[in-house]
């Protein structure tokens, strides 16, 4: 299998994380590359470096505002006096029906969820070169590959049509989904990270033509909180078109691959023309996480899994954080999903 990654993407190196108000290490750290380039090799994948793709594919799924905000905000916050070394949000309006702030400040907290997002003088080459290898790897697969994995990092799935949070800037996912899109009529999307998929959620919420299904621990006392519950459905056109199943802390490997037979289902209903898998590592029982049980043989088991549904796949890195078998884990899956795959 083909696998996408350009140097750029190491380049964003997030200092800053607030975990329940408590100043962290980020854990999104570059270091996760080498690991994960070392697990994709292991699997027999060739690395290749994705082109240059211009904004088009990502400002097919995110807006001019948004993407303006995140080229040019960091250079305007160096302006601003007493100011921290990196991008991180302050205040945040409780609606998003006021007026578009015109500070740096003011915009900060429109565009960002989170603390978790932190914005250097890096971030914005980095997001986009990982952008750039999904698009690439969607590309691969709709010229006739049976496969291809984007090595995106930073990860996507929680970045929105104009917000970032969690680590993510621009939603890979989506941006593959949406290249998917120039050919096939329907494009199903698997996020099978341990976190919700709110923003890959959010940016095809009112669409028919994209189904989004994501598997992930129990918002309910779990980020993203506010998104990731198995009511939520899609809207208007769209209604119908969002799945979501959260499962117990702790779930295993029994029950995730239980839950991603119902997964199964509703993505064979649809029947998709090809498919995105999100694939987030960090379900794994020794991720820093923590919120589902995961092991390393189950990573194997869930790509053969998916890999019988037997649709063109792009597979698009998301979370999966530093650990002794993170590497082990994407050679697992790819292994897994290579062993049963056309
Ligand atoms: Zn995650």
């Amino acid at each position: 299998m083909k696998a996408f990654y350009a140097q750029e993407q190491k380049r964003h190196d997030p200092k800053a994380f607030l975990s329940s108000g408590a100043a962290q290490p980020n854990p999104e750290k570059p270091e996760r590359v080498e690991r994960l380039l070392g697990g994709a090799k292991s699997a027999g994948c060739t690395i290749e470096r994705p082109r240059d793709h211009g904004l088009g594919p990502v400002s097919a799924v995110h807006t001019p505002e948004y993407l303006d905000f995140l080229e040019h905000i960091f250079e305007r916050w160096q302006r601003i006096e007493g100011a921290s070394a990196e991008v991180i949000p302050n205040i945040h309006p409780i609606a998003r029906n006021g007026s578009y702030p015109a500070s740096a400040v003011g915009q900060a907290g429109y565009h960002m969820a989170d603390t978790a997002c932190p914005i250097s003088g890096e971030t914005w080459q980095s997001a986009l070169w990982s952008a750039w290898s999904a698009v690439e790897a969607a590309e691969t697969v709709t010229a006739g590959a049976p496969s291809a994995y984007a090595l995106c990092r930073p990860p996507g799935h929680h970045a929105f049509a104009d917000v970032a949070g969690g680590f993510c800037f621009i939603n890979n996912s989506a941006v593959a989904a949406q290249v998917l899109r120039r050919q096939a009529a329907r494009v199903a999307i698997l996020d099978v990270d341990l976190h919700h998929g709110n923003g890959t959620q959010g940016i095809f919420y009112a669409r028919p033509d994209v189904l989004t299904v994501s598997l992930h621990a129990d918002p309910v006392r779990f980020y993203p909180f506010f998104w990731g519950h198995a009511d939520e459905r899609g809207e208007g056109p769209g209604l119908g078109y969002n799945f979501n199943l959260p499962l117990p802390r702790k779930s295993a490997d029994v029950a995730f691959l239980e839950a991603l037979e119902v997964a199964f289902q509703r993505i064979r209903s649809f029947s998709p023309d090809a498919l995105v898998v999100a694939l987030g590592l960090d379900a794994f029982e020794g991720d820093p996480f923590g919120g589902l049980s995961v092991t390393t043989p189950g990573f194997s088991r869930i790509g053969e899994a998916i890999a019988g549904l037997g649709l063109p796949a792009v597979i698009v890195q998301e979370g999966g954080y530093l650990c002794d078998e993170l590497g082990d884990n994407l050679t697992a899956f790819l292994t897994g999903f290579g062993g049963k795959a056309r």
